[in-house]
């Protein structure tokens, strides 16, 4: 059995064209950026004051200043400031001509005859230098960036309003299994409800790509393949889940080859979702997730994720966090790499949960990371340092 590493590479083995797009700046939170984004301007654009106070030369601080002008934030100051001389700035706003420090308003008094007196000895100067942030043609972002809010404050900073990202991968998701119903209805004694397509249209959603919900495949070789087929067509990652074991209806991964899907691999030394299959169809790949929703969720954060990101052209690391357990943790069994859902709490301390295995998806619900434990290893020892991935 391959390790989950290793599937990683098969699954991230593949090229893929990544198609872009131009859209306004604001609309591109989450996408990713296909283009490098160069600034047309000096930050600060001018010597901007960085506080509330009085503009004046470093040398004449300890003297009485006489107030020549106010500065508002948005005005060209008029007038030069000379020997023991102070303009009234507010932060923001450009520093005078002959001024070379801004001493804080909180640190002055005026005095009865108008003047100003600083009231310490020292001062930085409080000044933010033109280009001190960015200067004019300076890369701000690089091609593959995920979008976040801060990378919209930095295209705002330099007029970049029409930005180039890559398009949105549609993504195909089909459910499988004649016992599946939608959560609309209330299951008989023999049905289950639907989790696992909605949950994978979010977490598709959740990275800005496309879901393509293509319905429940009921344990029928024929519904099967004409869902895979439509699927194949339509998009350009499609997602299964179930019928990946080892029952007498698990006949996804064969209706995969019947549809013409050349399958890389059907099985991975990982817990849960040891059968997850994946294999690749011309231009489209496809998952065979594990019906089970907990083994859906973690392969999708394992294999799924890096492979729509590298769709997307994106080359942002995922964060993994190198944490402290909380308790002591045991498995019986360990022939398995294992993926477990726990709580990173407010001490930075890694706390374990609740969880009776793959189909307790309720266990995942309070969890905010997924925990590793290597292949070979039984237990963690309280305080040991393990691999934990935010969800
Ligand atoms: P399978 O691999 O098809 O045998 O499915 C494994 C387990 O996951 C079974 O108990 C299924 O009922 C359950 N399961 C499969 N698909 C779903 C789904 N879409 N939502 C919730 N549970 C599912
Ligand atoms: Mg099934």
């Amino acid at each position: 059995m391959i390790s989950i590493q290793e599937a990683l590479n098969i699954v991230l083995k593949k090229d893929y064209s990544v198609d872009s797009e131009i859209i306004n700046f604001v609309d591109s939170l989450h996408r990713v950026l296909a283009e490098d984004v160069f600034s047309d301007i000096n930050m600060p654009p001018f010597n901007k004051s960085a506080m509330d106070g009085f503009a004046c030369r470093m040398l004449d601080i300890n003297n009485e200043l006489e107030l020549i002008e106010t500065i508002p934030a948005g005005k060209i100051p008029k007038k030069t400031v000379g020997v023991n001389q102070c303009s009234k700035i507010m932060t923001g706003a450009p520093i005078p001509e002959g001024a070379d420090c801004v001493i804080m308003v909180e640190d002055t008094k005026i005095l009865n005859n108008g003047n100003i007196l600083f009231l310490k000895d020292k001062t930085k100067d409080n000044i933010c230098y033109l280009g001190e942030d960015i200067t004019e043609n300076q890369k701000v972002l690089s091609k593959g960036t995920l979008i976040r809010p801060q990378h919209i404050a930095i295209m705002a900073s330099v007029g970049k309003t029409k930005v180039l990202v890559a398009k949105k991968p549609k993504i195909g998701i089909i459910a499988t299994g004649s016992e599946i119903v939608e959560p609309g209805n209330v299951p008989n004694q023999s049905q289950i409800r639907n989790s696992n397509a909605y949950q994978l249209i979010s977490q598709v959603k959740s990275l800005a790509a496309i879901p393509n919900y293509l319905g429940i495949a009921i344990d029928s070789e024929e519904d099967t393949y004409q869902k895979i087929k439509k699927g194949l067509e339509e998009t350009d990652l499609l997602l299964l889940t179930g019928g990946v074991s080892m029952g007498d209806f698990d006949f996804v991964p064969k209706i995969m080859q019947k549809a013409g899907v050349e399958i890389l691999f059907d099985k991975i030394a990982v817990q849960p979702g040891k059968p997850t299959t994946f294999g690749i169809h011309k231009k489209a790949s496809i998952f065979g997730l594990p019906g089970n929703p907990v083994s859906s969720f973690v392969q999708f954060e394992l294999l799924v994720k890096p492979l729509i990101y590298k769709m997307m052209g994106c080359n942002s690391a995922l964060p993994e966090l190198f944490l402290p357990m909380k308790n002591r943790y045991e498995r019986k069994r360990s022939e398995r790499e294992s993926w477990f859902p726990v709580i990173i709490n407010s001490e930075g301390f890694v706390e374990t949960l609740d969880y009776n295995g793959s189909a307790h998806i309720n266990g995942l619900g309070p969890a905010n990371a997924i925990c590793r434990i290597e292949l070979g290893k039984n237990c963690i020892e309280q305080g040991e340092r393990v691999y934990v991935r935010p969800i």
